[in-house]
């Protein structure tokens, strides 16, 4: 099956009891018994709610998985995946990866003596050399934020499967509709759904798929546990956003190429990240492991002050200036005072991340309208 057609119809079947084409919002809290023990399936909706479980066989089917898992937020989704591990196991992460994953890491799992080592995963053999025997799991985010750096998914895979170790890879800035990491041998798949597969700004929301049924096992039990669970408005809401998927990423990844290139030519702008240049240093990498290249790049300008590039945020009309991504609106960012303002300046330029770094999430309104936006903005 194709990927649209897998979209709109991914978890798709007619209400049992009216033949509703739309999964109902099941809005209850419990569900009655006939004698002790005797349901349907269903009985208290943290543990499962019908419209979840659409959605958790729709979120299964759009990664090629056998199971998918729907948690109350994006860091939600990452922490069920740190609670498999003991205390003394220790943690593969990215050096440059969403500030939300980072600050759970090192703030929240660190001090129940969970260890985490942040490296440079585009070059794979990093990765292998940073394995000791207490190593239990990868943490691969690619593209990365907001540099767009790309990690090759399979390379890394092979390695974790070597060493016996679980390889997670954090799917968010892709989408299904761009790359599917278990294809490429990942053991899960995490995203934050609050973006490209919600779609439209309107939903927190995080989402794991998995192949192996004993993993799933174990993370639907930390799920049902712990707790996290999205309601069912929040469960319809990303379900309807799935089935759009392909449109939107198609429309997404056009104005991402324009804009890449518009920025690219544009006599004030310095260097433009994004992952379709052929010149981009991990390019081959993308071109293998991705359908396409996506709406999400960053951008420098000549003029590298604060005030500069505080100037052009302030000044669009279209790009409204926010955190978060995937939505069908344009959004940008500005890293170094909004979502990397916690890493030291001296530690953040090192990285690439200067002061006049901008990130866009180029949205799906008309390419042109976007560009004379951004033009009047750079001035
Ligand atoms: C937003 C985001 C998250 C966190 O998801 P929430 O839904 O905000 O909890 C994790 N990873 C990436 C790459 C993100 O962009």
């Amino acid at each position: 099956m194709k990927l649209g057609t897998k979209f709109i119809h991914a978890g798709a079947e007619p209400d049992p009891s009216t033949g509703a084409i739309m999964t109902p919002i099941y809005q209850t809290s419990t569900f009655v018994q006939a004698a002790p023990g005797q349901h349907k399936g269903y009985e208290y909706a943290r543990s499962q709610n019908p419209t979840r479980t659409a959605l958790e066989a729709a979120l299964a089917e759009i990664e090629n998985g056998k199971y998918g898992l729907a948690f109350s937020s994006g860091v939600a989704a990452t922490d069920a995946v740190i609670k498999l591990l003991e205390p003394g196991d220790e943690v593969i992460a990215g050096n440059d990866m969403y500030g939300g994953t980072y600050r759970l890491f090192s703030k929240v799992f660190q001090k129940f003596g969970i260890k985490f080592l942040y490296i440079d995963q585009t070059d794979a053999a990093n990765v292998e050399k940073a394995i000791t025997e207490r190593t239990k799991l990868i943490w691969t985010e690619t593209p990365t934020n907001p540099l767009m750096n790309i990690a090759d998914i399979a390379a890394i895979a092979a390695i974790a499967k070597q060493h016996n170790v679980l390889l997670c890879v954090d799917n968010t800035f892709a989408s299904p509709y761009l790359q599917n990491p278990l294809d490429l041998g990942a053991d899960m798949v995490m995203h934050s759904s609050t973006k490209y597969l919600g779609g439209h700004s309107d939903v927190i929301q995080g989402a794991l798929m998995m192949n192996d049924s004993g993993l799933r096992e174990k993370l639907y039990f930390i799920q049902k546990s712990c707790g996290a669970v999205p309601g069912p408005m929040d469960c319809f809401l990303v379900l309807r956003g799935i089935k759009t998927l392909h449109v939107r990423m198609q429309r997404h990844c056009e104005n991402g190429h324009q804009i890449a290139h518009f920025l690219r030519n544009h006599p004030a702008v310095q260097n433009v990240y994004w992952c379709g240049f052929e010149d981009h240093p991990n390019y081959a990498i993308a071109k293998k492991q991705m359908r396409d290249f996506g709406g999400m790049m960053s951008f420098t300008l000549k003029d590298d002050s604060i005030e500069n590039a505080t100037r052009v945020l302030s000044s669009t009309k279209l790009f409204s200036l926010a955190e978060s991504l995937g939505g069908v609106e344009s959004l940008i960012n500005h890293p170094a005072s909004m979502t990397h303002a916690s890493i030291p300046r001296e530690e953040r330029i090192k990285n690439g991340l200067t002061d006049s770094l901008i990130r866009l999430s180029v949205g799906i309104e008309d390419a042109e309208d976007l560009i004379d936006d951004l033009n009047r903005a750079i001035g």
